[in-house]
C-alpha cells in the first residue's frame, strides 16, 4: 500500500514507518506530530476532527500520554493513521494538517522517566576490555551471564541539535600523583540504540521477555557522551557517574516498535545459556545499520545485530528484582561495535584508547575536539523490501566553561 503523499515512498519515511515526535511551528505550542514523507501530520486537530477517541493526548507537548494507552491503542492509532493516508478520499481530510518538516522546529519526543545504560555488545565489551587491561580476560565472569548495565540521568537526555558543552571533572594521568581538575580531554561517542517504555509496570513484579512489545513503544538512536578520563579515575569500583551524566542525546523522532516488524533476525548466538528468565524464542535481534559521521565523513558503520544481548532480555533483567516500569522509561543497548574495525561503535575503540588515532579527511584524531559536529544515523529493513530511516541524532562540541 502506497501513502497518496508526495515522496514519501522511498523517503525512509513511508506509511509503514510512521514515527511520532512532538513539533512546534511559529508561536505555537509544541504537540504530538507523525511523520509522513517530508511531512508532519498535526495530529491534535486533526484526531479532533475524526473524533477519534483519545484525540486529546496528542495536545500535550510529550508522547507520554499516548505512550500510557498502551499496545492495543497504539496499534489502532496506527491502523488508523495508515488508513487515512492511503485512502485517497481522505486526502481532502487530512492535507490541510500537514506541515513541511522543513518549516517547523523538533522538541524532546517524550519526558524521560527513569533511563539505564546497557552494555550489551560482546565486540565493544571485548575490546574495551583489551584497551584498558591488555593482560587479562577481556570479559568479566558476569558478562555472558546477564546483560550488565546501571542507571543514568534522567533530566540531561537531550534532543537532536542541542549543543554538547565539554564537560569539566577530575582526571589523573598515570604519571601525575594527584588529579587535576579540568575540561576532559577524552571526550567521546558512543552509539546506541534506545528503547522507550510506553505501558507501566507494577511494582515487585518482572516483566518477562515474551512481555515486550506490551512494554516497549519504540526505538530511538541514542548517543551516550562520555569522558574517558573521568570515567577512569571517577569508575573504580562503582561504575560510570559524572562521565555519562552530563549529556546524552537522542533523535527527535521515536520510530514505533511495529515498523521494524521486518527487522527482526536470529542472536549472533548466546553460550552458555541464559538463565531461564532470559529465554527468548523467535528470533529476537534487530537488523538495524548505523552510521557514525564525524565532521561530514562517515568513520564506522555499527551493526546492530551483532549485538549480544536482545532488547527484551535487557528490559527482563532490568525489572527481575521487582523494579517497576514508568511512561517514559528508557533503555539504551550500550555501545554498538561489530567485529571490524570499521564497525566500533565509539572513538575510544576507533583509536584503540588513543594509541593508534585514526585519519579524518587527511588528519589524525583520537577524540573529540571543539567544534566537532557528530551525527548518528540508521536504517532497518521496512515492509515490502524497503528501508526505514529512523531519525537522525546530532550534536556539536562546544569549548567547557571556564569560570
Ligand atoms: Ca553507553
Amino acid at each position: 500500500m502506497k501513502s497518496w503523499v508526495a515522496g514519501a515512498e522511498g523517503s525512509g519515511y513511508d506509511v509503514t514507518h510512521l514515527p511520532y515526535g512532538v513539533f512546534s511551528s511559529g508561536d505555537d505550542e509544541p504537540r504530538v506530530g507523525v511523520r509522513i514523507g517530508d511531512f508532519v501530520v498535526d495530529l491534535a486537530p486533526l484526531a479532533a476532527s475524526e473524533m477519534l477517541e483519545g484525540a486529546h493526548v496528542f495536545e500535550t507537548r510529550s508522547l507520554n500520554a499516548f505512550m500510557a494507552l498502551g499496545r492495543p491503542a497504539w496499534d489502532s492509532v496506527r491502523g488508523w493513521l495508515f488508513e487515512m493516508l492511503t485512502d485517497e478520499e481522505e486526502r481532502e481530510t487530512v492535507e490541510p494538517f500537514l506541515q513541511p518538516v522543513s518549516e517547523v522546529v523538533m522538541h524532546m519526543p517524550f519526558e524521560v522517566a527513569d533511563y539505564v545504560d546497557f552494555y550489551c555488545s560482546l565486540h565493544h565489551a571485548s575490546n574495551t576490555g583489551r584497551i584498558f587491561r591488555p593482560d587479562a580476560e577481556p570479559l568479566r565472569p558476569n558478562w555472558r551471564h546477564l546483560p550488565v548495565g546501571y542507571h543514568g540521568r534522567a533530566g540531561t537526555v537531550v534532543p537532536s541539535g542541542t549543543p554538547v558543552v565539554r564537560p569539566n571533572g577530575q582526571r589523573k594521568s598515570e604519571q601525575a600523583e594527584s588529579p587535576a581538575y579540568e575540561p576532559t580531554r577524552r571526550l567521546d561517542i558512543e552509539a546506541e540504540l534506545g528503547f522507550v517504555v510506553g505501558a507501566p509496570s507494577a511494582r515487585g513484579r518482572s516483566v518477562g521477555t515474551a512481555a515486550f512489545a506490551d512494554h516497549v513503544f519504540g526505538v530511538v538512536l541514542v548517543n551516550d557522551w562520555s569522558a574517558r578520563d573521568i570515567q577512569g579515575w571517577e569508575s573504580v569500583p562503582l561504575g560510570p557517574f559524572l562521565a555519562k551524566s552530563f549529556a546524552t542525546s537522542i533523535a527527535t523522532w521515536v520510530t514505533p516498535l511495529a515498523a521494524l516488524s521486518s527487522a527482526y533476525v536470529d542472536l549472533p548466538g548466546q553460550d552458555p545459556e541464559p538463565l531461564p528468565y532470559l529465554a527468548v524464542d523467535d528470533p529476537a535481534g534487530l537488523d538495524v545499520e548505523v552510521e557514525i559521521e564525524l565532521n561530514g565523513t562517515v568513520v564506522s558503520r555499527p551493526p546492530y545485530r551483532t549485538m549480544y544481548w536482545s532488547p527484551a532480555q535487557m528490559l527482563a533483567h532490568l525489572t527481575v528484582n521487582g523494579a517497576s516500569l514508568r511512561t517514559g522509561d528508557l533503555y539504551a543497548s550500550g555501545t554498538i561495535s561489530g567485529p571490524d574495525p570499521g564497525q566500533r561503535g565509539s572513538l575510544l575503540e576507533l583509536s584503540w584508547g588513543g594509541r593508534e588515532p585514526f585519519d579524518l579527511a587527511g588528519t589524525k584524531r583520537s577524540f573529540l575536539e571543539d567544534g566537532d559536529v557528530v551525527v548518528l544515523r540508521a536504517t532497518a529493513p521496512g515492509a515490502d523490501d524497503t528501508r526505514i530511516l529512523l531519525g537522525e541524532v546530532a550534536g556539536r562540541i562546544e569549548p567547557a566553561d571556564r569560570d
